[in-house]
């Protein structure tokens, strides 16, 4: 039975072994099967600091995927921490349901108004991901409603795209696991080829596919009949469903596509916003001004759970005139977690970050991930954009031939590079990296001579070294 020894975890004087068991008996992991557990435990991670974190037996780890794409100034950063404490002391929660505001609220939404590229002066707030894009289908149906085209239901996203968890965010995502695991799709979304070249652009340059994978779009607008679609949502580069980042002719085609048929155009920044690609947003990155962008993670730098979309003033004049928005959250616009986003932006902007990265974090990691890649045997092919990396594996590079799902490799990859000290994720074939926006040049080396070493094991595992 547990009981806890000391109101910290860090305070009490629990084994690995024992948090592990504690672990497995009663801590349900997200996206994890539950069978890996059955002849180990997890890894407790204890405490982090800049590019770092450490485990319960003193492993230090260098995190080449800013948690999960969002601690993005790194952890243990003082101001962030100070700002929590101070505004807990003030006010730790007020609801904005009852004609109420706090000022961390006030002064995020005109801080997002502000950074946010065209017109999008108005914002909601929610606590994740998934609650901004359940947020965006709801308040884009009522737009419609109230413009007398209430026809206008359907969401148009992309395979391998992902949205969330959420029951609507999974059918509005392209995750086929994701959708067979509960076996509920729910109905007017549908889905497009994502624009990968590697995979689906054949003999067809790189620009040519890029306009040729935009053209799916139209396809399916009028396949579904314009009068029945309500908006398009993509993420400037698909995050995880593989680190997928469109040729620079993609986003410009979508968003012409948008305007000829009259749909709102999304932009799901969740993991681009923020700097990730060397803008603010990665809507700045590829050239094009969405009608909504939804964002969270590098919001906050991950340090507390927040999300917001900001709206265009056409809709947001709209829904001034259709009556009360019949939606929200407990937390929307918790005002610890809008302090804390508020200074994280204050860090962003001071240390000249989103500049910094562009100048030269971002060249430098590019030209790290291409050498790797032109080197070394089982990378097909490495791709991304900005700080945000793909290495696709595979066994014969000129044949492009994939390992087979079974082979585990990319399993192996990753849990060879933790092993010894880097965090990547595998998604598929592939092997993604998304380090903090302060990894330094010297940090860069190591996060690719430890995939290096991790590479190598997996090719020698398999017989290609
Ligand atoms: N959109 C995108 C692009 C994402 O990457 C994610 C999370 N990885 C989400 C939405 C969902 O966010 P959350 O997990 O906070 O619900």
């Amino acid at each position: 039975m547990y009981s806890a020894a000391s109101p910290l975890p860090d305070q009490t004087d629990r084994s690995t072994s024992d948090w592990q068991n504690l672990d497995k008996s009663h801590h349900i992991h997200p996206f994890t099967d539950p069978k890996y557990f059955d002849d180990r435990g997890v890894r407790i991670i204890t405490h982090g600091d800049g590019c770092y974190l450490w485990d319960s037996d003193g492993n230090k780890i260098l995190d080449g995927m800013a948690g999960l794409w969002c601690v993005n100034i790194g952890y243990g950063n003082r101001e962030l921490i100070d700002v929590a404490a101070r505004q807990m002391e003030i006010l730790p929660y007020c609801n904005t349901f009852f004609q109420t505001a706090t000022p961390p609220q006030i002064e995020l939404a005109a801080r997002i108004a502000d950074l946010t590229p065209g017109d999008l002066n108005h914002v909601f707030f929610a606590n994740s991901g998934s609650e901004a894009n359940d947020t965006v289908i709801r308040l884009v149906r009522h737009y419609w409603k109230i413009r007398g085209e209430s026809n206008r239901r359907i969401f148009i996203g992309r395979n391998k795209g992902y949205h969330g968890s959420t029951l609507a965010a999974v059918s509005l995502g392209g995750m086929q696991a994701m959708q067979n695991f509960d076996g509920t799709v729910l109905p007017d979304f549908a889905h497009i080829m994502e624009p990968h070249w590697y995979a689906h652009g054949g003999d067809m340059s790189v620009e040519d596919f890029g306009v040729a994978a935009a053209q799916k779009l139209e396809d399916k607008i009028l396949e579904l009949g314009p009068e029945n679609v309500a908006a398009f949502i993509g993420e400037p580069v698909q995050g995880a469903g593989g680190v997928i980042d469109p040729p620079m002719t993609y986003w410009g085609e979508i968003q012409r596509i948008c305007r000829k048929y009259g749909i709102v155009l999304v932009a799901d920044e969740v993991i681009c916003g923020f700097g990730r690609l060397g803008e603010w947003f990665g809507s700045q990155y590829f050239g094009i001004e969405p009608d909504i962008i939804c964002m969270a993670k590098g919001l906050s730098s991950g340090y507390l759970p927040i999300s917001a979309i900001a709206i265009n003033t056409d809709i947001s004049k709209t829904l001034h005139e259709g009556g009360a928005i019949v939606h929200g959250y407990t937390y929307s616009g918790h005002p610890v977690s809008c302090a804390v986003a508020q200074a994280n932006l204050n860090i962003i902007e001071r240390e000249g970050l989103v500049e910094k990265v562009r100048q030269e974090t971002i060249p430098y990691f590019r030209a790290c991930l291409n050498d790797l890649a032109d080197d070394h045997p089982i990378i097909g092919e490495a791709r991304g954009a900005g700080l945000l990396g793909a290495l696709e594996l595979v066994q014969d590079k000129s044949r492009k031939t994939p390992f087979a799902a079974a082979d585990g490799a990319a399993m192996f990859c990753r849990d060879a590079a933790l092993d010894k000290g880097l965090v990547m994720r595998a998604v598929d074939q592939a092997m993604i990296l998304c380090p903090p926006l302060i990894i330094s040049k010297s940090q860069i080396d190591e996060l690719i001579d430890i995939s290096r070493r991790a590479l190598d094991d997996t090719a020698l595992k398999f017989g290609l070294l």
